[in-house]
């Protein structure tokens, strides 16, 4: 990720201000706002704006006039009630606007989360930046084969030159061709709208997205769980760390219950129950399906 000397100056310029405010103020989040988190070769995550810390959980929680909050003991307690038991509006009182810099290919993953509101950069109104993502040589790999959603072992040698050069000069031609057709020199110039159709989807983009901390927790379990794509978890994971310093208690209580945790069904209780009585139970006895039966040995053994 490189910042334009402007764009650097004007994150310096947001932080240089500071104003006394009467509301709830995360000490965690006031570190991070408005500084770009690197993800990926050129994307970013900032904070933009958030309302709400830990006690604003616990405060709506209990419906309380003033802040609300007792013993930090007290508000963890709630906190972690409140997250094992899916009570989930109070983490909704919670609110994050993030500024995105993403390839297209991983925004269209991360759009599907609807409960967010967002605004793209338009490229139909501005140009897009001759920037797009290639996989760092850790990253490039072939098709899994137990796994048909993902990948397996890595591209060496010659392969993985051959592909990145693939990759580097297909950017670089279908740029240098949106290029001359936006060219107004001898020409009309293709409208800006039209013109970005041959872009690759490594192509980066930009939005500002805003969504509550319960709609968040949400999108990080999903995308930021081995099963996602590497790149959108590895936005997810810097997300994860800012989240952490924001509303440390509700992250704690997150971490331990959604990333950390795993729900049973009926069969699955059924089985440690017996396996607890000393039963030797196995896929073939247990009810279950082959599938469910390898997830369920993935977490109990
Ligand atoms: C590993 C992985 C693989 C995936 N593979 C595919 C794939 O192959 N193809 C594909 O198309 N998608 C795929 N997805 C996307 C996935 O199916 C979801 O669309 C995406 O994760 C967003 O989840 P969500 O709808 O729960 O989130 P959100 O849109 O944020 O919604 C949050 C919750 O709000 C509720 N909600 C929101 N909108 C509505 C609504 N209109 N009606 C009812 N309830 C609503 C639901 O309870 C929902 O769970 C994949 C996701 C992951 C993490």
């Amino acid at each position: 990720m490189t910042l334009t000397p402007e764009q650097e100056a004007e994150i310096a310029e947001a932080r240089s201000q500071t104003r006394p405010t009467l509301r709830a103020v995360s000490e965690g989040m006031e570190r991070r706002l408005y500084l770009a988190h690197p993800v990926l070769d050129h994307g970013l995550v900032r904070v933009i704006d958030y309302m709400g810390d830990d006690a604003a959980i616990t405060q709506a929680a209990r419906v309380s006039y003033g802040r609300g909050t007792k013993a930090v003991s007290n508000d963890e307690g709630l906190i972690r009630y409140l997250m094992r038991h899916w009570h989930s509006t109070p983490f909704e009182m919670c609110e994050v606007k993030f500024h995105v810099k993403l390839p297209v290919f991983v925004a269209r993953q991360w759009i599907r989360h609807r409960t967010a509101n967002v605004n793209e950069y338009s490229a139909r109104y501005s140009i897009l930046d001759r920037e797009f993502y290639i996989p760092a040589p850790e990253h490039l790999a072939a098709q899994s084969t137990v796994n048909n959603q993902g990948r397996g072992e890595l591209l060496e040698g010659e392969e993985a030159a051959r592909v990145l050069d693939i990759l580097r000069e297909d950017a670089m031609r279908a740029y240098d061709h949106y290029e001359g057709m936006l060219s107004q020199e001898g020409q009309k110039g293709l409208a800006r709208e039209l013109a970005r159709m041959n872009l690759p989807a490594n192509v980066y983009t930009q939005w500002y997205w805003k969504v509550d901390l319960h709609n968040l927790f949400h999108f990080l379990r999903l995308r930021a769980d081995a099963h996602a794509q590497y790149e959108i978890r590895a936005y997810a994971e810097v997300m994860c760390q800012i989240v952490k310093d924001w509303v440390p208690l509700a992250y704690g209580a997150f971490e331990d219950y959604r990333l950390g945790g795993a729900t049973l069904s009926g069969k699955a209780i059924e089985v440690l129950k017996r396996r607890l009585a000393g039963e030797v139970v196995t896929q073939e006895t247990s009810g279950m399906s082959k599938g469910e039966w390898r997830e369920f040995e993935g977490v109990w053994g």
